[in-house]
């Protein structure tokens, strides 16, 4: 379809068009979407946000001197955050702002590290190896060394006493997760903390996950270490409000301990004929839409609504990793400590497991293996999730049945193509061609995901994100009509 006709279309086609569009796309309701969405299922919210949305769409945030609206509820979020994942307490004298989403706050969060360093010619970032990739992202946009320290096998946690062997003369940053996504593990963060505050060095908490859950899992019972500005050392802590907090796309909030410490996260320049121009956050003109949409959500749901959602996740999440467990051949790879259910399998192949478990209406997010640690399947659990867990159990068990009557078959030439491929010369056709014989639907995407992870597990990362990088590049073609 075309964006541009030559005349305009009536608006109700327009919605009709857009729900057409929509229709392919994965559930982002009814709890059986394990990744990507996270969903209250509180009757009305969607209304209340997408009205909340519409007053605000067209603020723009460039400048909060014109639209103080925008200014007061940042800092009511910026407040809101503080307190939840650190007390009310350490919350004060915190300041922070309110970004796009996890990536931004990491981006902003190494580069305020980076910034507070102009001395050095290789400023250096530690993470674990189960840090978010975006920590990846971050160094390879802002040109920061990454050095990577391996996880316990068994128990997925970084030792404190690894991260501060990491430390160098070039470290601007220590970072660590609360919890890491892979698996849902809280890291030792009080001792990272205190390695990084000894060297002097920033120490960053990435609670975009989970820091708005980990909170309310403690008020109800759980062992819940804290994890914010309450542990000396803390320098930033970042909190996805479009997670845990249930709020539309596009909301994160980035916590500095203080303000000196976010001074080098700001961008000022007034060196031009225009406006000066004053940022503390990557874009420029934002919309008011996600923020306004974010402080209606934390308004309407409110501390005790939180609370009651946090009870439904957890009982939620423990009743799919008693499914799990009740499944011979699958193994819980740690036992659940937040939102988290992850479970490794070889015998059935997880890949087909996950592709059967889609085609019953599951969909999970397959991890690909990262020696030692194997392949897994990982569910994100929302409060949504907490009505169908009595299903899950029965659709597991058929799932595995199912995946291991029919194991899929990669065929060779297929897998020879993808060993042999030289990431330097790959192209569009090179893809298309591979994309083809991996029986890719017309649409460019593909049927069995199965033979996708297959392959890409044969390779080594690097080699894996050459591949992907190519693939989107490809999906990312419009087409071009003659004039
Ligand atoms: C989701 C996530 C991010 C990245 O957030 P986006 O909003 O997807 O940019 C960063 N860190 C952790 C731990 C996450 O779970």
């Amino acid at each position: 379809m075309t964006a541009l006709p030559d005349r305009g279309v009536p608006a109700e086609q327009v919605l009709a068009e857009l729900g057409a569009l929509r229709g392919r796309d994965l559930p982002t309701h009814g709890g059986r979407l394990f990744a990507y969405v996270y969903d209250a299922a509180v009757p009305g919210l969607d209304q209340l946000t997408a009205s909340a949305y519409a007053l605000a769409a067209h603020v723009n945030g460039l400048d909060p001197t014109a639209f103080p609206s925008l200014l007061a509820m940042e800092n009511d979020l910026v407040a809101a955050a503080a307190q939840v994942t650190s007390g009310a307490e350490a919350a004060a004298g915190v300041v922070g702002n309110v970004t796009s989403g996890g990536t931004e706050s990491l981006l902003l969060a190494v580069k305020a590290a980076r910034d507070a360093h102009p001395d050095l010619a290789t400023p250096r970032l530690v993470v674990p190896a189960s840090a978010h990739a975006a920590f990846a992202k971050a160094a390879q946009y802002l040109r920061v060394a990454l050095d990577v320290v391996e996880i316990d096998p068994a128990t997925l946690l970084p030792d404190p006493a690894a991260m501060a062997a990491a430390i160098t003369a070039d470290t601007v940053l220590v970072a660590c997760s609360a919890p890491a996504y892979p698996y849902g593990v809280i890291d030792p963060v009080a001792e990272i903390a205190a390695v990084a505050a000894d060297a002097g060095v920033r120490c960053h908490v990435d609670a975009c996950f989970g820091g708005w859950l980990l909170p309310y899992l403690r008020r109800l019972g759980r062992p819940i270490p804290p994890f914010g500005f309450e542990l000396p050392g803390v320098t930033s802590v970042s909190v996805d409000l479009h997670k845990y907090a249930y709020a539309p796309k596009g909301v994160s909030v980035l916590l500095h301990r203080d303000a000196s410490l976010r001074r080098p996260q700001y961008f000022g320049f007034a060196g031009w004929p225009g406006y000066p121009l004053l940022n503390a956050t990557v874009a420029s003109t934002r919309s008011g839409g996600p923020v306004a949409g974010a402080w209606a959500t934390l308004r309407h749901l409110g501390d005790d609504g939180y609370l009651r959602l946090a009870e439904r996740t957890w009982s939620a999440v423990t009743g799919l990793a008693a499914a799990v467990s009740t499944v011979d051949g699958l193994r819980l790879l740690a036992e659940p400590q937040t939102s988290v259910v992850v479970f490794t399998c070889t015998d059935p192949d997880p890949y087909v497991l996950a592709d059967q478990l889609a085609a019953r209406g599951w969909h999970t997010q397959p991890q690909l293996p990262y020696p030692p640690l194997p392949a897994s399947i990982h569910l994100s659990v929302t409060a949504a999730v907490a009505d169908q867990v009595a299903e899950f159990g029965p659709a597991l068990h058929d799932a595995v049945a199912a995946a291991r009557a029919a194991p899929i078959q990669v065929p060779p030439e297929l897998a020879a193509a993808v060993a042999d491929l030289d990431p330097a010369t790959l192209g569009p056709e090179t893809m298309a061609g591979l994309a083809a014989a991996a029986g890719f639907g017309p649409d460019g995407l593909p049927e069995s995901m199965a033979i996708v992870n297959t392959l890409l597990a044969t390779l080594p990362p690097e080699r894996r994100a050459a591949l992907l990088v190519e693939f989107l590049s490809l999906l990312q073609t419009p087409a071009h009509r003659p004039a």
